[in-house]
C-alpha cells in the first residue's frame, strides 16, 4: 500500500533466501464482553491458506444471537463502563499500548497476515504491519484533542458544542488488507470514545482476533472491543439491522454496500461506505519514464491487485504507449509469483476460489470483445489460487475489463492523445477512490488533480498512504472519508449547549 521499504531479510547471510516459519493460530473463538465465546450455535467455519488451499483452522461462527450479544457488551460498556469517563488522554494511552504491543508482535502478526490472506510475508512486513501500527499511534494522538467551539450567538446567552462519541460503532471490513482495516477503523472510534462491534471478513478473520488479544492485554475494558467473524449475510446484517448500534462502518464492494444501506435505513444509522474503484492511471510522455513504469507495475499489481484503488486503467500517451507497454510487459513478466512466506516473493495467490474464478472471468471477458492479451492470462503453478501477473492492450473504453472493477493482478493498458481526452475518459465511470497522473509538468499535474473526479490523486507516485491524510470515494467508491482528523467525525455527534446568561 504505502511505499514503505521492505525490510533487508529478503537473503539470509549465506546468501540463500529466507522462508519465514509459518505462525502458530493462538485464537478462534469471539471476543464478547471481554471474553472469549464459542459461538452460541457451536458452530465454526474454515479458515484456509490460500496458497496451499489448505485449511488452517475452524474459527467460531457468529450469528444474529451473537451479534446481538456483542451489541449488549458494547453498549453496556459504553452506556455504563468507565469507557466514556476515562480522561480521554488515558484513551490514547491506551491505543498507544496498542501499537507497541503490536509493533512488538509484528513478526507473528504479519506472518498470520501472509498466512491467511496469502499476501508475500514482504510486503505484510513492510506495509500492513507498520502502516497499521502508526495509524493507531496517530489516532491515540487525537485521543484528547476533540473538542467542541464557543459561539458568538446573538443575546446574553453562553453557546458551546461539544463532540461527544457516536456510542456502539459496528465495523464491517473486507478481507485485503485485514489488521490494516482494523487500525484505520478501531483508530478514530476509539479515540473517540465509541465501543465497537467488529465482523471481519470471512476469508481472514485471524489477525483480527490476534489484535483483539493484544487489545485485551493492553487494558481495554471489557465490552470496549468485541469481535464477531462470520459471515455477511448473517453476522454482517445482523449488526447493520441491530437497534442497539449506532453506526456502520464498511469497506468492501459497492453491491455489499447497497445492501447496508437499505438494511440500515430502518433504523437510520449513520453509515460510511469506502467501496471498489477502477482508478485511472494517467502518464504523459514527459513523466520519467523509470519512475512511470515502476509506479504502474506497482499501483496495479501490488497486493496481487486486490486494492480498492488499484491503478487498473493505464491511460499511456500515444507516442510513448508502444514503448512503455513492452517495458511494463517485461516487468509483469518479471514478478516472482511463489510461495508467500519466501522473503524474495513479490506475488501471492488471490485471496480465494471466488475471486480466482471472477478473474479469470475477466480475462475471458477481455479475450472474446477482442483486446490483446500481451502476457499472464492463466493460471500460475498447480495450488494455490495464483493468478499470472495479466496485461491487455487494445482495450475499448466500454468493455467490461475496462469499466468493472476486477480486484486481480490484470492491467488494461489504453493510449490517449491529448488532456482533454484523458480526462473525458478518466470520469467516464460510476467510480471516484483515486486516481494518478505522471508528468513533469506542473500545469499538466495540477489540471489533472483538479479534473478527476476521485477522493485521492497521486501525482508522480502511487498508493502513498499516511493515517493523517483523508481516504475515500466520490461516486459509488463510497461516502465519507476515513483516516485524518476529518475521520474524527464519523464517530462524534455533535452537540450545541446554549446557557441563559441572565438567570
Ligand atoms: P468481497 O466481495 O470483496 O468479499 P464484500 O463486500 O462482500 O466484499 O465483503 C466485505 C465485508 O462485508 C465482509 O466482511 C463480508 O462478510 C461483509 N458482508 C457481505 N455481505 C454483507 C451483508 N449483506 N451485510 C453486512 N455485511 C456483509
Amino acid at each position: 500500500m504505502a511505499t514503505v521499504k521492505t525490510r533487508s531479510t529478503a537473503k539470509s547471510s549465506n546468501g540463500r533466501h529466507e522462508s519465514t516459519p509459518v505462525p502458530k493460530v493462538k485464537q478462534t473463538k469471539l471476543l464478547i464482553g471481554g471474553k472469549w465465546v464459542p459461538a452460541r450455535s457451536g458452530k465454526t467455519f474454515a479458515t484456509y491458506n490460500p496458497a496451499t488451499e489448505e485449511k488452517i483452522a475452524d474459527v467460531a461462527e457468529a450469528d444474529a444471537a451473537d451479534v446481538d450479544l456483542a451489541v449488549k457488551a458494547a453498549r453496556k460498556a459504553f452506556d455504563d463502563g468507565p469507557w466514556r469517563r476515562m480522561d480521554a488522554r488515558d484513551r490514547g494511552r491506551l491505543l498507544n499500548r496498542l501499537a507497541d504491543l503490536v509493533e512488538a508482535n509484528l513478526e507473528e502478526l504479519a506472518a498470520l497476515e501472509t498466512l491467511d490472506n496469502g499476501k508475500p510475508i514482504r510486503d505484510s512486513r513492510a506495509a500492513d504491519l507498520p502502516l497499521a501500527v502508526d495509524c493507531l499511534r496517530y489516532y491515540a494522538g487525537w485521543a484528547d484533542k476533540i473538542h467542541g467551539d464557543t459561539i458568538p450567538v446573538r443575546g446574553n446567552y453562553f453557546c458551546y458544542t461539544r463532540r461527544e462519541p457516536l456510542g456502539v460503532a459496528g465495523q464491517i471490513i473486507p478481507w485485503n488488507f485485514p489488521l490494516l482495516m482494523v487500525a484505520w477503523k478501531w483508530g478514530p472510534a476509539l479515540a473517540a470514545g465509541c465501543t465497537i462491534v467488529m465482523k471481519p471478513a470471512e476469508q481472514t478473520p485471524l489477525s483480527c482476533l490476534r489484535i483483539a488479544e493484544l487489545a485485551m492485554e493492553a487494558g481495554f475494558p471489557d465490552g470496549v472491543i468485541n469481535v464477531v467473524p462470520g459471515y455477511g449475510p448473517t453476522a454482517g446484517a445482523a449488526l447493520v439491522k441491530h437497534p442497539g448500534v449506532d453506526k456502520i462502518a464498511f469497506t468492501g464492494s459497492t453491491e455489499t454496500a447497497q445492501h447496508i444501506m437499505r438494511d440500515a435505513a430502518a433504523t437510520l444509522k449513520r453509515t460510511t461506505f469506502e467501496l471498489g474503484g477502477k482508478s485511472p492511471n494517467i502518464v504523459f510522455a514527459d513523466a520519467s519514464q523509470d519512475a512511470a513504469i515502476q509506479g504502474s507495475e506497482f499501483g496495479l499489481f501490488f497486493n496481487q491487485g486486490q486494492c480498492c484503488c488499484a491503478g487498473s486503467r493505464l491511460y499511456v500517451e500515444q507516442s510513448i504507449h508502444d514503448d512503455f507497454v513492452d517495458r511494463l510487459v517485461k516487468r509483469a513478466k518479471g514478478r516472482k509469483l511463489g510461495n508467500p512466506f519466501e522473503a524474495s516473493t513479490t506475488q501471492g495467490p488471490q485471496v480465494d476460489q471466488d475471486q480466482f474464478d471472477k478473474i479469470m472471468h475477466y480475462i475471458d471477458s477481455g479475450k472474446t470483445a477482442g483486446a490483446s492479451l500481451l502476457t499472464g492470462g492463466k493460471r500460475h503453478g498447480k495450488q494455490g489460487y495464483f493468478v499470472q501477473p495479466t496485461v491487455f492492450t487494445d482495450v475499448q473504453d466500454d468493455m467490461a475489463i475496462a469499466r468493472e472493477e476486477i480486484f486481480g493482478p490484470v492491467l488494461c493498458v489504453m493510449p490517449f492523445r491529448s488532456i482533454d481526452e484523458v480526462i473525458q475518459r478518466a470520469n467516464d465511470t460510476n467510480y471516484g477512490l483515486a486516481a494518478a497522473v505522471w508528468t513533469r509538468d506542473v500545469s499538466k499535474a495540477h489540471r489533472i488533480a483538479e479534473s478527476v473526479r476521485a477522493g485521492t490523486v497521486w501525482v508522480n507516485c502511487y498508493d502513498v498512504f499516511d493515517a493523517a491524510a483523508p481516504f475515500g470515494g466520490f461516486k459509488q467508491s463510497g461516502i465519507g472519508r476515513e483516516l485524518g482528523e476529518v475521520a474524527l467525525a464519523n464517530y462524534t455527534e455533535l452537540k450545541t449547549v446554549t446557557v441563559n446568561l441572565n438567570s
